[in-house]
């Protein structure tokens, strides 16, 4: 920057030193910078020199002087500087730093609400869906029932019904008992895959909990569309899936409830509805679909009805038991007899255990009514000195009641010997909680009381049980007993039950033998007890006490003596 008021006195006298001081100027303006001017004026304003350019860019900043000479004012000194560059500059500076200013507050500003939108994304995810399957949930999944009826409700054209499928896969329980929770967790994963692959993008398909999923198909005509599906995903899901390195087979029962155009659109009776013909395709036998028929509704009431009835049976004292005897094959004599549960229900006579036992479990109604069965048929067969008694016990009873204290108080209270007592279990019994399970046996047995596995043959791994849990008598089912006379493979099987059980200590007996050739046969293959519609149906408390002192009944017992 050239200081204004530096041209000499002497030079103003001097015009040579006018040039020389103005050469200077220029020199050190070129040396320090173009975008300046210095401009001497005489007094009448006439340029007497200029120096760099006149026409300077914008914006200029001039700062002019007097030249005095002897005190006298002879003339002006002007220097005119561009000031382009520092607006150049500065704006640079300016762009930059609001550049970043922008950019820092941006990126504070948007990534933290990045990371709280995936924060809210996932928990609407999982608010939404099952996380094993990640398919929808029960919720997502009855938001979009309720969609899907609105919507055909809305459209003034003739659009196509709804198909609602409920299914439930079979034999999952098993896999979980068996395998693992963990294997069953895998297995539902491989389900919901091979599931997506086999549906159009239209239908939604959700899993409602457990074992249990359900589609919801639209734009399809029906009930082909349904019946189709219902075929594919039944063939789909009956192939093998590998399991901890082993091949399972399980299956798939489909119900189907269908929602028509001009119907009010009510999701929560589309849901029953289909639940009922999934409970029928159950009922009939698995792997297999079924629509909803009207009469379904009717048979649900009557469950309901039977479900309220059953709740008081016990207080209205209308439970009785049947005894069925139990024939020793060697000496011809009844040693014990097996205590059957019938319901005397007003209106419908003597209704048979098979109608309402499996009710009583899914209810937990068994509890309080094994509880009486168990008191009832100690107080009985205390009456009756020469025989023991068998009692039936259900899976839950083992579980959650507390069967051993029920047990010591049923006992106590009646005054039977516990050696007169015989607990008959499933092996269902021990599919799950086995641990639990089998301290339970031994802590009745440490009563001395008799276990007895009912209806050997008929479960999964039976043999297996027998080496794990030590039982005192082994029942052989009676549909064993029944294909004895037929089937050469019924009587090896049979044989080596027998076999098996005397060689660890367990007296088998025969169920429901009908015929005096099975009687013999079992003799024959050394089976020790029997029982059967052959001998006695079972029969009223007083009809035993009559046959107790029976000649006649001793005929009976003597065809196979
Ligand atoms: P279960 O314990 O295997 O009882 C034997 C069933 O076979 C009885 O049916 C009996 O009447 C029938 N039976 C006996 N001999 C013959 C025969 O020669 N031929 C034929 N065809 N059948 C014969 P019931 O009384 O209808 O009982 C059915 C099932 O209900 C029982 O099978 C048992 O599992 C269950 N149950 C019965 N009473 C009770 C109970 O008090 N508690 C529990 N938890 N279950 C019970
Ligand atoms: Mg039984
Ligand atoms: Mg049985």
């Amino acid at each position: 920057m050239i200081n204004s008021g530096r041209v000499s006195r002497h030079a103003v006298r001097n015009p040579e030193m006018w040039i020389y001081e103005a050469h200077r100027l220029e020199e050190m303006i070129s040396a320090s910078n173009e975008a300046q001017s210095q401009t001497i004026l005489d007094m009448s304003g006439t340029v007497v020199l200029q120096v760099g350019s006149a026409d300077l860019a914008w914006p200029v900043r001039t700062v002019s002087s007097t030249i005095h000479d002897s005190g006298a004012p002879v003339g002006e000194l002007r220097v005119s500087a561009s000031l382009a560059w520092l607006l150049r500059d500065s704006l640079l500076v300016f762009l930059v730093s609001t550049g970043l200013a922008v950019g820092t507050f941006f990126s504070l500003r948007t990534l933290p609400l990045r990371f709280l939108m995936a924060a809210v994304n996932r928990a609407m995810f999982l608010a939404s869906h099952d996380p094993l399957t990640t398919l929808p949930n029960r919720s997502l999944f009855g938001d979009w029932l309720q969609r899907s009826l609105s919507d055909v409700e809305a459209d003034r054209r003739d659009p196509d019904p709804i198909a609602l499928l409920c299914l439930d896969l079979d034999h999952f329980k098993e896999v979980n008992d068996i395998l693992g929770h963990e294997a069953g967790d895998e297995l539902l994963k491989q389900v919901a895959d091979r599931m997506k692959g086999c549906l159009r993008k239209e239908d939604f398909l959700a899993r409602l909990g457990g074992d249990e999923f359900a589609i919801v198909q639209r734009n399809a005509s029906q009930p082909d569309g349904s019946t189709h599906l219902s075929e594919r995903l039944i063939g789909l899901l009956e192939e093998p899936f590998e399991l901890c390195g082993t091949d399972v087979t399980i299956g798939v029962s489909i119900g189907i409830a269908i929602h028509h155009p001009h119907q009010v659109p009510d999701p929560q009776s589309l849901l029953r509805h289909s639940d009922l013909a999934l409970y029928r395709a159950k009922a009939d036998g698995r792997g297999q679909f079924r629509f909803f028929e009207k009469e379904m509704n009717d048979k649900l009431a009557a469950r309901k009805q039977l479900q309220n009835d059953l709740r008081d049976a016990v207080e209205r004292d209308q439970l009785v038991l049947f005894f069925q005897p139990q024939i020793d094959l060697t000496s011809g004599e009844v040693t014990g007899v097996e205590a059957l549960l019938r319901w005397n229900r007003p209106g419908n006579g003597m209704v048979m255990p098979d109608s309402f036992i499996s009710l009583a479990e899914e209810t937990g109604l068994i509890l309080p009514i094994g509880d009486w069965v168990l008191m009832e048929a100690c107080r009985q067969v205390a009456e009756w000195p020469e025989l023991s008694v068998a009692v039936n016990v259900s899976p839950l009873q083992f579980r959650q009641g507390n069967l051993t204290k029920t047990v010591e108080e049923a006992l106590h209270r009646t005054g039977l010997e516990p050696s007169r007592l015989e607990l008959e279990i499933t092996e269902s019994v021990l599919l799950s909680h086995t641990e639990e399970a089998v301290s339970t046996m031994k802590r009745l047995q440490g009563l001395g009381v008799r276990i007895a596995m009912d209806d050997f043959g008929t479960g999964y791994s039976s043999l297996s049980y027998l080496r794990r849990f030590p039982f005192d008598k082994i029942k052989i089912d009676r549909s064993f007993v029944a294909d004895l006379e037929n089937s050469e493979d019924a009587r090896s099987i049979v044989e080596a039950v027998i076999q098996l059980g005397s060689s660890m200590g367990m007296v088998s007996n025969a169920e429901g033998v009908e015929t005096v050739e099975q009687a013999d046969l079992l003799r024959d293959q050394g089976c020790q007890e029997v029982q059967g519609y052959l001998f006695s149906r079972p029969l009223p408390s007083a009809s035993i006490a009559e046959i107790l002192s029976d000649s006649a009944w001793r005929d009976v017992k003597s065809q196979v003596g």
